[in-house]
């Protein structure tokens, strides 16, 4: 089984991350299980989803692009 480490933010959410792939999935490719070994609390940040980040003017085109496909469709 791989390892995965499970990051809590100060948010609330938690993310998992892959720290170690175990030989089964490089052979196969194949996710095992999610299988825990070990926990982190991040209580000074936020994560990726809740960090105000700043917009870059080429997100914004992508955005107004979108809204435009929206209401032209069905
Ligand atoms: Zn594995
Ligand atoms: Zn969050």
């Amino acid at each position: 089984m791989c390892d995965w480490i499970q990051r809590e933010f100060h948010c609330g959410h938690f993310r998992w991350i892959v720290s170690r792939w175990c030989p089964d999935y490089l052979r196969t490719q194949l996710r095992c299980p999610l299988s825990v070994t070990h926990y982190e609390f991040r209580g000074d940040e936020q994560c990726s989803h809740c960090k105000p980040r700043q917009t870059q003017p080429w997100e914004k085109f992508i955005r107004q692009h979108t809204n435009l496909n929206q209401t032209v469709g069905p």
